[in-house]
């Protein structure tokens, strides 16, 4: 085994990553780690790198959540897990955590030091294995041979999130350092090809890509959000082309020689889940298309929530898909048989999409033009009075830029709903927020005046807020369950989200989708926060389903 391609020295690397705060050194160690590698390791390395463990669009998953991990160490290390719980706590890292309590466990295991490959095997061996004991053995039997600093790096891993301040664009700038190729061309490949594994390698040996490659997921293009129709027009000019903006989920779709796959907006294979569309696609010519899943019922669109039920499913059974059938909706074509259309303007590409005669199972966004503020005022309007998020404002002369939010697309949405609420919880934040009580549970009244839980929720506040929050939260508790503690209803806050849901995981009977904290209302009293009563009639308002506002495909 040569000492670089062992998870030893991806260790010592890693640490030394987070050790500095220079990004110009973490680039440098990482490159300097990256050349001392053959090509099965360099794409192993640059992909864990990046936090992920298999690539983009592969349809693997290793299934490990939190108790199976604990239930590992506690068999392999001997401790309880109270012992483990306090580790977690002390580390806000589970990484940390298993090297805390790998150290402590002494010399009972069989430490032999692991190759890179032989990560890679067992990854796949969990992601194989079926039931979750099987799974469990398989990582069992990988900690045992691990030291507590590379048993860190495998369950960073598992975890999806390195922590070690590496983002992507730093792990693209070291694979050009490494190589000696300009860091533009390197991020044009990642757009592309989806793997920063793959990518690595590609410029390892000297080699381009401009195309996209059938069953590679490239990065979606994004929209930036404008707040009205004048920002709008001031932005991309006078005339601009306006879509629907549909409530589904982003999916890009591959067709070629007979097979068909399904990406999700983070590069997921879905295929799986939505066999209907699969179906549908058999019947189409070989494309890579953009666009959207939505619920479809007798010629209308279903509510989220209905789609929600389809999320996550895989081959679902013949009364699920009779109960919520799925269609897609297309709005982009980046290739068409092997002729990338990326650098085509959209106005070409509406065509040549238009030309596919998608056909059934497929629809087309609604697309009309629009001149001036007033004219794109006006869909706006029409698009919320079809009950929908709002407009997608494109210009027409664009090409598709994967990956880039730029001003090519613009989003404006309907100005967002906030309820005030109370905080009747609090959990330890992990990671940046560890040693805060950074997670609060939030409550509104029934209809008898007790407090019914509504939602969860983590972020928008500042560091300054959340540590004076904390205090209060220490001041105002009623009961210490370890990880979670109620507090007195006092704290009371503004909290911004999508759309309010039935839902039966709290004890109001609603969810809040996307909560966010939009502001902490010191200056209101508890008495004058929001009822369950409103939350109803926002419920309500949201629940009907929406007009047809798709067209036919053809
Ligand atoms: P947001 O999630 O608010 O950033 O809005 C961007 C998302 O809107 C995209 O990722 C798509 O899933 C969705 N979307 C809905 N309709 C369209 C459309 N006509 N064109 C592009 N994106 C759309």
């Amino acid at each position: 085994m040569e000492a670089a391609a062992t998870l030893a020295s991806f260790a010592v690397t890693a640490d030394a990553i987070a050790a500095t705060g220079s990004k110009k050194a973490k680039v440098r160690l990482l490159a300097d780690h990256l050349l001392a590698l053959d090509a099965g390791r360099l794409l192993l390395a640059t992909r864990y790198y990046s936090g992920r463990v298999f690539a983009p669009g592969d349809p693997r998953t290793l299934n490990i959540g939190g108790s199976s991990l604990s239930t590992v160490l506690r068999e392999v290390t001997g401790v309880d897990a109270a012992a483990l719980s306090a580790a977690y706590r002390r580390h806000g890292d589970g990484g940390d955590a298993t090297a805390e309590v790998l150290a402590t466990a002494g010399p009972s295991r069989t430490h032999q030091g692991v190759d890179l490959v032989d990560i890679d095997a067992a990854f796949s061996a969990i992601a194989e294995a079926r039931g979750t004991q099987a799974r469990e053995a398989v990582l069992a039997d990988l900690l045992r041979r691990c030291s507590p600093d590379e048993g860190r790096y495998v369950v960073k891993l598992l975890s999806g999130d390195m922590r070690i301040g590496l983002r992507e664009g730093l792990v693209e700038e070291a694979i050009g350092t490494a190589f000696g190729r300009p860091a533009p061309e390197v991020a044009r490949a990642v757009m592309l090809l989806g793997d920063l594994g793959a990518v690595a390698c590609l410029v390892a040996r000297g080699e381009t890509i401009d195309t996209p490659q059938y069953f590679a997921p490239l990065r979606f293009m994004l929209a930036s959000p404008v707040a009205d129709a004048t920002e709008a027009v001031r932005r991309m000019g006078e005339e601009v082309w306006v879509e629907d903006k549909y409530d589904g989920i982003r999916c890009q779709l591959h067709k070629s020689s007979g097979r068909v796959a399904l990406y999700s907006r983070d590069l997921k294979d879905v295929t799986e889940q939505f066999p209907e569309v699969v179906d549908a696609g058999a019947r189409i010519p070989d494309v890579v298309l953009d666009g959207e899943l939505l619920a479809f019922r007798g010629g209308r669109v279903l509510p989220f929530r209905d789609l929600q039920t389809r999320l996550g499913r895989r081959n679902p059974s013949p009364a699920v898909r009779q109960a919520v059938p799925v269609v897609y909706v297309a709005w982009d074509v980046l290739l068409h048989d092997r002729e990338s259309l990326l650098d085509t303007p959209l106005r070409v590409r509406r065509h040549r999409l238009e030309s596919l005669a998608l056909g059934d199972g497929f629809a087309l966004a609604h697309l009309e033009a629009a001149v001036g503020a007033d004219a794109v005022d006006a869909r706006f309007i029409a698009a919320r009075a079809r009950r929908n998020e709002g407009l997608m404002l494109k210009d027409p002369e664009s090409a598709y830029t994967p990956g880039r939010r730029g001003l090519a697309w613009l989003k404006l949405k309907r100005p967002l709903d906030t309820l005030d609420v109370v905080v009747v919880g609090a959990e330890w934040g992990h990671g940046k927020r560890r040693g805060v009580l950074s997670d609060v549970t939030f409550a509104v009244p029934d209809a008898n005046g007790d407090l019914a839980t509504i939602g969860k929720a983590y972020t928008g506040l500042t560091d300054v807020e959340i540590a004076e929050m904390t205090a209060l939260l220490h001041d105002i508790t009623i009961a210490d369950n370890g990880y979670y503690r109620s507090v007195r209803p006092e704290i009371v806050l503004e909290v911004a989200f999508d759309a309010v849901q039935p839902s039966p995981r709290h004890r109001s009977g609603y969810a809040l989708r996307f909560p966010r904290i939009a502001r902490w209302r010191q200056d209101k009293p508890v008495d004058e926060i929001d009822t369950l009563e409103r939350v109803a009639a926002i419920a309500e308002s949201q629940s009907h389903d929406r007009e047809q506002l798709v067209d036919p495909a053809g």
